[in-house]
């Protein structure tokens, strides 16, 4: 640091602030780290006199409080460099790296659900502010202004998008356990498998994939020699029967004809190339084309469907854009190329997809509800079940 700026620091202006409001609210002593402010409901009792102030700020839906941190003013201690959250297995890094409330101005600024005004009265959801906490501004929160795209935070950072992601992770896998998948004897019962999975219960794809074992009509050769009308009678069970079967023949025939039927040839390109080409099939779309990649293959790439998206959305972490694309992003820039954390991640969602977080979600159930943004915006009754 240069001698001027050093100066210069010294000659930085006190300040008087004067509270507006103050928080009530059951929390009377300063929890433990860690603790889930998300469904605490609080009263900002704003000074009276700046009751018409408040005047149209319910139309938000959000509101950034700001307050001062009394009790950690009062201790008077702070240190340049700290343990991110407390925790003693966190680099030390510096203060202002971090939100630790022990600070030189011990302002503490949180993001809230306002639920009502009432006068001079704002009711909040999520404030993680202790009963008498002088609250020292109030503004809108204003969706775009207020988020930024691609933000970036670093791996001890427990609110980065990886330490969330792995979050997820480890819960799913403490709640599911391993699902086993892809559940097929060999590469080419995956390959078919992903086929006819598209827009159908796995538990039809079985009964079409038994068919065509019993018919001796799960290999690449024996689809290229049955007609057409035979194989669809074959998948009938899973629905969507005549373009599926066309789609396993243009599987079978560009298989026989570029790699002469040898998966481990096709398998022996780089993940970009196998793609490329699987995405050059007849029918093979990202979705089937990644199944293929991770769990045939044995590749890491991260397949999204249908569950993994309206999960992400519903805990708050959906990408920028609606793409297939975005959404693989999201995980492969966020976790490490691990074909066989790829593997249980995607079926564990699967999982959650189908058992809770279905169309109408079960979230009290939910091992991610305190995770879950939905959830937090649920009313208390709803919560229950
Ligand atoms: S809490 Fe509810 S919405 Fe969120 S992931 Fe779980 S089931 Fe889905």
């Amino acid at each position: 640091m240069t001698k001027q700026v050093i100066e210069m620091a010294n000659e930085l202006p006190d300040m008087t602030l004067k509270a507006i409001g103050v928080v009530r609210n059951k929390v009377r002593q300063k929890p433990k780290s860690g603790y889930n402010w998300r469904g605490i409901t609080s009263d900002i009792v704003v000074d009276s006199s700046l009751s018409e102030a408040l005047d149209d700020l319910d139309e938000f839906s959000h509101i950034i409080v700001i307050y001062w941190m009394h009790r950690s003013a009062a201790t008077g201690q702070v240190s340049a460099k700290v343990h991110p959250r407390g925790k003693q297995d966190r680099p030390l890094v510096g203060l202002f790296a971090t939100r630790s409330p022990y600070r030189p101005n011990p302002v503490g600024k949180t993001t809230v659900k306002l639920l009502e005004r009432r006068g001079n009265v704002l009711k909040v959801e999520g404030l993680d502010a202790i009963d008498g906490t002088p609250v020292i501004d109030i503004k809108p929160y204003i969706p775009g202004y207020d988020s930024v795209d691609n933000a970036r935070a670093p791996s001890w950072d427990d609110h980065s998008v990886s330490q969330m992601l792995r979050n997820i992770y480890d819960r799913l896998m403490a709640c599911y356990g391993p699902q086993y998948w892809w559940p097929a004897e060999e590469p080419f019962e995956v390959i078919v498998g992903a086929v006819l999975t598209q827009s159908a219960a796995w538990v039809n794809v079985e009964k079409a994939i038994a068919n065509l074992k019993s018919a001796r009509a799960l290999s690449p050769e024996a689809l290229r020699q049955i007609p057409l009308s035979e194989v669809a009678a074959l998948i009938h069970p899973c629905g969507y029967y005549n373009a599926k079967a066309l789609k396993l023949k243009s599987f079978a025939n560009w298989l026989g004809e570029h790699f002469s039927d040898d998966l481990n040839e096709l398998f022996a390109s780089n993940v970009d190339y196998l793609r490329q080409q699987l995405l050059s099939i007849h029918g093979i779309g990202p979705e089937t084309a990644d199944s293929i990649i991770l769990y045939a293959a044995n590749k890491p790439i991260f397949v999204i469907d249908a569950y993994t998206r309206r999960i992400i959305n519903r805990i708050g972490l959906a990408p920028d854009g609606n793409s297939y694309s975005a959404y693989q992003a999201l995980f492969m820039d966020n976790l490490p190329a691990d074909a066989r954390l790829f593997n249980e991640y995607h079926a564990l969602l699967v999982c959650l997809g189908k058992n809770v977080c279905r169309s109408r979600p079960l979230c009290h159930q939910c091992c991610l509800n305190n995770l879950c943004n939905f959830y937090t915006e649920l009313d208390s009754d709803s919560k229950v079940g």
